[in-house]
């Protein structure tokens, strides 16, 4: 058994093509058979390095790894051309010498008449020897195949023209590249969008004017937006890698995209194991799927609350060195990490939170400040008292942070607030005396100190 993703590089990894290639990837893991990249890049013009290298950054974040490839078709002209001279050669295929001119003029003339644009077979009988190349669709009978999502689909062989396979420049088109490459590397199931549904039976047919065995077809459901149109940028980030930059798991991003057209019963959380180990051709639905952001969102949060502290270290590190954040010398970044899971919905809003823990800001949060730091006796009962401390550790802290508010005979409020404010700059914090103690003894004394001169 083997499937593949085949990609053309013309700009980034589409949430979609992400979700087609998890699916692929899936149905291939559960079979312990092959997964296959290809890059189909024979559209010269729209294929860029960038782009290839969107795809494979893409699917390297993903952890979608592949069995065999990336094969590139660029890399395979020779074998499509042999293929074409078959065909050539067995009158299976002929050359076509019509022009721009007539073809556009054919399409008028039929549209104006309500009937579908075909090309009408004019060259079929000429014996031309250059020009574009197409294949000879059968001209009766009926194309059936069984789609494993969309079930049985048929279409009579006259509603569809004769296809060209070759450009005159002799390079091959889509529908025969794919062909040849599906056959050649023995892929048993084409798992893509629906988008391609036409492109199967002129597919099947060449397929079958080539005598090679028919691989198992899976067309997946359109993604769409939140007003119902295809999903794409109006809606906002649709390429994989912005998914990383604005702090997603991959983890929380595939288990998103799996249940973007699948499902297995109300279960949402599904882990990569899981997936492979669940997931069935036969349950992806047929009608699209909505993407919803916050959907993702939540199960971000729900990720990055549950993962240890290790695996968001490593998935922090880029975002770390974006933000120019070094957490080399200071509190321990496991801790830190630890203390910022309930609150982070994003690895950006992480970063944010631990930036306080290695890095000096310059102002307080004026209008906070102004307001917590009004009243200086609190903060300097606190300096008092905490640099007297001798165990550092939180709730050693919070029996100081108590007394303070004993003493005072003023509530927690009036005193966790402002120091958590000295602490942070920007009040954004979570449970301040674990927040005091991951930020060592000699930073809280200093930051507590420049409060009290901003409230003098
Ligand atoms: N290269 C095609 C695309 O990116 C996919 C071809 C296929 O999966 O058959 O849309």
């Amino acid at each position: 058994m083997k499937s593949r993703f085949a990609p053309s590089p013309t700009g980034y990894l589409h949430i979609g093509g992400a979700r087609t290639a998890l699916f692929a990837w899936a149905w291939a893991k559960k079979q312990q058979g092959n997964f296959v990249l290809r890059i189909e890049d024979t559209d010269k013009e729209r294929s860029t390095q960038a782009s290839v290298d969107a795809i494979l950054d893409g699917m390297n974040w993903l952890g979608l790894d592949y069995d065999e490839g990336p094969f590139y078709q660029t890399q395979r002209f020779e074998r499509y051309k042999v293929v074409v001279e078959q065909l050539l050669d067995e009158k299976k295929a002929y050359y076509c010498e019509c022009s721009k001119e007539r073809l556009d003029g054919l399409r008028e003339t039929l549209m104006q008449k309500g009937e579908k644009a075909m090309y009408d077979g004019c060259c079929r009988g000429k014996k031309l020897s250059s020009g574009v190349v197409r294949f000879k669709n059968p001209t009766d009978g009926i194309v059936v195949f069984n789609d494993a999502v969309k079930g049985k689909i048929s279409i009579a062989n006259k509603e569809i023209d004769d296809l060209i396979i070759a450009r005159s420049d002799g390079t091959p088109t889509y529908n025969l590249t794919v062909v040849v490459d599906d056959h050649d590397m023995a892929i048993s199931h084409v798992i893509r969008g629906d988008d391609h549904i036409n492109n199967t039976p002129r597919q099947i047919n060449l397929y079958q004017a080539l005598d090679w065995n028919l691989p198992e077809f899976a067309h997946l459901p359109m993604i769409l937006g939140s007003d119902g149109a295809r999903l794409s940028k109006r809606h906002g980030a649709v390429s994989v890698m912005a998914y990383r930059d604005a702090g997603f798991l991959p983890e929380a991003l595939l288990n998103y995209l799996v249940r973007l057209g699948w499902s297995h019963g109300d279960q949402e959380i599904f882990s990569l194991d899981e997936i492979v180990a669940l997931f069935d051709l036969k349950d992806i639905n047929k009608a699209p799927a909505s993407f919803n952001e916050e959907k993702l969102l939540w199960l971000n949060q729900d990720y990055i609350k549950n993962a240890t502290p290790e695996c968001l270290i490593q998935h922090l590190g880029w975002h770390l060195n974006n933000q120019k954040v070094e957490t080399d010398n200071g509190a321990d970044l496991s801790l830190v990490v630890k203390s910022l899971q309930e609150r982070s919905k994003t690895l950006v809003e992480m970063v944010e939170g631990l930036k306080m823990f290695y890095q000096a800001f310059d102002e307080f949060d004026r209008k906070l400040a102004n307001k917590q730091f009004k009243d200086k006796v609190p903060l300097e009962a606190l300096l008092e008292k905490l640099s007297q401390l001798e165990v550092w550790q939180a709730n050693e802290i919070k029996v100081v942070i108590k007394q303070v508010c004993d003493d005072l005979g003023i509530g927690f409020g009036k005193v966790g607030q402002p120091f958590r404010l000295a602490l942070s700059g920007n009040g954004n914090a979570g449970s301040i005396d674990l927040v005091a103690e991951l930020i060592g003894k000699p930073t809280t004394l200093k930051r507590l100190d420049k409060a009290i001169k901003y409230a003098c």
